[in-house]
């Protein structure tokens, strides 16, 4: 059983602490995406505290897998906790560490892929996740838009790295003849790409 109210807990005390975890509005799209699709594995790159995870098992059918990486030992560690609590344990599948070093150990395949970590890994994780998505499934990556530096002429030297990343990854997704994508202005900004093998 999903426990609701251990969800509500972990979305105020992320949201309190800071933790980046997907907005509402990306969350109701994604919802739509999961209701479609139906998905059976997902893979996710940046668990943080378990939210969206959880929130992956909540809107799936009940079989679903969800494998999830974490850099941070300590957000894993709390993730693990939290996905306990809300009753998706059997769900979601924690993998401690840089999925930089762990996708190439993963082989496929999964029906959707979500990129939410570091966002000069955007196109690395790209690289990997097409290797790990079935024909016709769904890659999404979130703060593609990074609060709208990256349509921005002028950015602070601290966003600079970052938002080259994410143009580049843009341009990938939107250039590759395999890949159809869509670009929302939704939370911090959701790219949904349909991979044909
Ligand atoms: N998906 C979560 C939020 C993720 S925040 C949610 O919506 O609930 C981004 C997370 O990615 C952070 O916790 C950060 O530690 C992690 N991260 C950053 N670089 C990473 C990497 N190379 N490998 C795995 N995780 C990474
Ligand atoms: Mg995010």
């Amino acid at each position: 059983m999903f426990n609701e109210q251990e969800f509500e807990i972990l979305k105020k005390d992320a949201l309190e602490n800071h933790i980046p975890i997907i907005m509402d509005d990306t969350l109701e799209k994604i919802r739509e995406i999961l209701e479609t699709e139906k998905p059976k594995r997902i893979l996710e790159i940046g668990t943080a505290v378990g939210y969206s995870a959880s929130c992956f098992v909540r809107y799936s059918s009940p079989d679903v897998i969800v494998d999830t990486i974490e850099l941070d030992e300590e957000r894993a560690k709390q993730a693990i906790e939290n996905v306990k609590k809300i009753g998706v344990d059997k769900n979601v599948n924690i993998m401690t560490g840089n999925a930089v070093e762990i996708l190439p150990t993963l082989s496929g395949e999964y029906d959707i892929v979500f990129i939410d970590a570091a966002k000069s890994k955007y196109s690395i994780f790209l690289e990997e996740g097409i290797r790990l998505i079935r024909n016709g499934g769904l890659i999404l990556a979130d703060n593609v838009l990074y609060k709208g530096y990256v349509m921005s002429d002028y950015n602070k030297h601290k966003q600079r790295t970052a938002v080259r990343h994410l143009r580049e990854y843009i341009k990938e997704v939107t250039e590759n003849p395999n890949l159809e994508t869509e670009i929302l202005e939704i939370g911090d900004g959701l790219a949904i790409t349909r991979v044909t093998k």
